[in-house]
């Protein structure tokens, strides 16, 4: 079927005239509405996809082929596209219109791709469920009572549903990795700074990434290449040149140094999912790989370190939604200060609110040096610790989530459990390395993911890792059962 396959598989069955781009974009478009009740999209752009494919069909008739055309992409709903909504998953831009597209959309719309819609996100990315959305909270398609995942879980969840060949995520504290490993996907996230954060609504500056969110890692490499690369617009951004990742992929794992921190296999971690990520390292050593254990001595902190980070970040981030320039305004004003204070009140949600009101308390005097500083700290000694890591190993391999996805529901009340959810992801934001979630087996018939963390700018080597891993076996091939009844619910 059209829509279970790869970007890769796509672009051959386009080439050889299997079926048009208008074909597989209706049939997109015709699954999205069939399997609204999973809640992947904010906005589905029906009209522009569809003649966009048109499009897309007539340029490929003519020879006129770009890396990506005719095929139908969704963006998670925090870059911004001109002339069409983009709200962070906020009622703060629920009317929120750009008048720009973020360099991430001109990039992939260049290589010919068309915009199917924007994703379901927590609001500003803060949350691991989605369920922080002010459009509702999103439904894993491998079992429509659990969370996808988050912040990005609108675009997982499209992905393994089949409502578009790929997505884009943006990942801070791991809403790309583990979304992906909950639905079952593959997300990378690249090295902080390799592609442009320009039109990406900021949660935490030195944090936030962009990545690409696919079937397969072969299809990531050929998104990262596209999207990668030096922007003007973000000085934050890599300038070196954008290896050709595709090329990369058929590096043999022959003789490669798999580092397994102890850290990752603490208790916390569920019993079924250690074996599966076992039995993936059993295949890695098969494909020629040997495995070291390493330690990262500092890693414990992270949770707690980005949780002071993060909400500092985003407070002042966030301040400049006052209901002035831009954004939601609440009603019949009396003065200046109650239009600032309800309109804040109002537009954001709880999670919001928390993050701000903590980063708040952590930037100000007295508790600056007690909180915020000591965190900085933190990060710089746990990015010490991979840079002693990576002179032993080529790369790290470990859990994405200490679970499978859980109930909707189930945490929204306890947010220290809520937190924990990016145990393992948030050390590779806060040291800027890239890392990635493959799916590696099941748990109880839920998806389980795999993290493989490398060093910077080497993206290159896991994502050939993981695609000689999927070259062995099948799990990226699995998909989940959209039965008639389940699409009505
Ligand atoms: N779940 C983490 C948080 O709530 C990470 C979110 C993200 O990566 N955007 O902050």
């Amino acid at each position: 079927m059209m829509h279970n396959e790869s970007i890769t598989e796509q672009l051959h069955s386009l080439t050889i005239g299997k079926y048009s781009s208008k074909e597989l974009t209706e049939n997109y478009i015709h699954r999205i509405k069939q399997l609204k009740h999973l809640n992947c999209f904010i906005s589905v752009l029906e009209e522009s996809a569809l003649q966009t494919a048109a499009d897309a069909d007539q340029a490929r008739y003519k020879g006129k082929v770009g890396p990506l055309t005719g095929i139908p992409i969704a963006h998670k709903d925090i870059f911004c596209t001109k002339n069409i909504a983009t709200t962070a998953g906020s009622q703060m831009l629920h009317n929120y219109i750009a008048p720009f597209d973020a360099t991430v959309v001109i990039k992939i719309a260049a290589a010919g791709a068309i915009t199917i819609g924007k994703t379901n996100m927590d609001e500003f990315a803060m949350g691991s469920s989605n369920e922080t959305s002010y459009y509702g909270a999103v439904q894993n398609p491998w079992d429509t009572d659990r969370v996808p995942g988050g912040s990005s879980g609108g675009s997982a969840a499209a992905v393994a549903a089949g409502l578009c060949s790929a997505a884009t995520g943006t990942d801070t504290g791991g809403s790309i990795r583990q979304p992906s490993a909950h639905c079952g996907i593959t997300g990378l996230k690249p090295t902080y700074g390799r592609i442009s954060r320009w039109g990406m609504i900021a949660f935490a500056s030195s944090l936030d990434q962009a990545g690409p969110m696919t079937r397969t890692a072969e299809d990531a490499a050929l998104l990262l290449a596209l999207m990668a690369g030096g922007d003007p617009k973000d000085s934050t951004c890599i300038r070196d040149d954008v290896p050709n990742y595709l090329e990369y992929l058929n590096t043999t794992l022959e003789g490669a140094r798999i580092g397994v921190c102890d850290d990752f296999f603490a208790d916390g971690l569920e019993a079924k999912s250690e074996e599966v990520i076992q039995d993936a390292l059993k295949i890695f050593e098969q494909l020629g790989a040997t495995t070291k254990s390493v330690k990262l001595p500092h890693i414990k902190y992270s949770v707690p370190a980005y949780y002071v980070i993060a909400p500092a970040e985003a407070s002042t981030n966030l301040s400049r939604y006052d209901g002035v320039r831009f954004g939601y305004r609440c009603k019949d004003p009396e003065n200046l200060n109650d239009m600032f204070k309800r309109s804040r009140s109002e537009g954001f949600g709880d999670e919001v609110k928390r993050r701000i009101m903590t980063g708040a308390f952590t930037l100000s005097t007295g508790y600056y040096d007690a909180y915020y500083r000591k965190a900085q700290q933190i990060r710089r000694l746990i990015k010490n610790d991979f840079h002693q890591a990576f002179n032993e190993v080529d790369f790290l391999i470990g859990p994405t989530a200490p679970q499978p996805a859980f109930m909707l529901g189930e945490k929204t009340e306890s947010h220290i459990d809520m937190y924990l959810q990016d145990i393992y992801t948030i050390a590779a934001n806060l040291a800027g390395l890239p890392a990635m979630s493959i799916p590696i087996g099941f748990s109880s018939k839920l998806p389980v993911g795999l993290q493989l963390i490398g060093n910077y700018l080497a993206e290159g080597t896991i994502l050939s890792a993981a695609h000689q891993y999927q070259k062995r076996t099948d799990w990226h091939k699995c998909f989940p059962m959209m039965t008639t009844s389940e699409s009505q619910r």
